[in-house]
């Protein structure tokens, strides 16, 4: 089994400690697509596709994790998934030629969102601050608030991968201020390459090689988009009548591209007659289901 595309969870025995580790490698690329995503952009999608992995362990759901951020700066929209069965999907939008570092310098004024979409139940939003200088901040102080629980984040991606590490104390563990401060101390220690290459049993014990560790098995992890026909039939339906006409009459089809996997739905005039009427509905030979 490759090292990559699985989320892998671990335990520091007798500590209350525990250490997530992703890194995505055919998941990222597929998340990439043939989208040119700027330097930084492509960086921070990365980045938050690893954050969104390692947050949706830390809550019981079935259904989605999203993670949003919505801003005036460069970088106007970010947004990734996932689901619990460990599918992801993410992508991004920006203006211009976006350059900077910080989150206020990357994204303006702007916020980060945490929906959690709970199959049957209605969604379940957190707000985080979108200052300091990277996501695993922003991330780490919404933990310290929320939840209360001592966490880090370190985050990392380039063009061929992705990957995050993420450690928290355990409920009922907050006072061994000790332990927790060693094993910090010794995962700050990672770097960039570590992190995106190395096995993880070497990563381990480069890392906490004097600790007594407890690995759980791997789980595959995957990129998924859960867009389908009826999905972007809904939207149609939601923007109206008038809207989808007009597009109609001026294309000849409406098109509909999914941003997430670049998948095209392609409409013409005898479905969209159809799909306002509400008739039965044949589908178009050769456009996607
Ligand atoms: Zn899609």
């Amino acid at each position: 089994m490759s090292h990559f595309d699985r989320f892998e969870r671990f335990y520091f025995e007798d500590l209350g400690i525990r250490r997530e580790l992703v890194r995505l490698n055919d998941a990222w690329a597929s998340t990439l697509g043939a989208t040119d995503y700027p330097g930084v952009v492509q960086s921070q999608l990365g980045q938050a596709l690893a954050a969104v992995l390692l947050l949706s362990s830390t809550i019981k759901y079935q259904g989605s994790l999203i993670l949003q951020i919505q801003g005036a700066g460069p970088i106007s929209t970010l947004v990734t998934q996932a689901s619990h069965l460990r599918t992801i999907r993410g992508l991004a939008h920006w203006r211009g030629s976006p350059e900077g570092e910080t989150l206020p310098q990357l994204y303006g004024d702007g916020r980060l969102v945490l929906t959690i979409q709970n199959e049957g139940q209605e969604p379940y939003q957190g707000i985080v601050a979108l200052d300091g200088d990277s996501l695993s901040q922003a991330l780490e102080s919404y933990f310290s608030l929320s939840e209360q629980l001592p966490t880090r984040l370190w985050l990392f991606a380039n063009e061929q991968r992705a990957g995050g590490l993420f450690i928290q104390s355990l409920p009922g563990h907050e006072d061994g201020r000790e332990d927790w401060n060693r094993i910090i101390h010794l995962a700050s220690t990672i770097t960039e390459h570590e992190l995106l290459n190395l096995p993880s049993h070497e990563l381990l014990f480069r890392l906490f090689h004097e600790e007594r560790v407890r690995l759980l098995d791997p789980e595959p992890v995957c990129f998924r988009c859960s867009c389908s026909r009826e999905r972007i039939e809904g939207v149609l339906l939601a923007m109206g009548e008038q809207e989808i006409t007009s597009v109609m009459e001026k294309e000849g089809q409406v098109e509909v591209n999914c941003d997430f996997c670049n998948r095209r739905y392609t409409y013409d005039c005898v479905d969209i007659t159809a799909l306002f009427s509400q008739s039965p509905r044949l589908a178009a030979p050769g456009t996607p289901q």
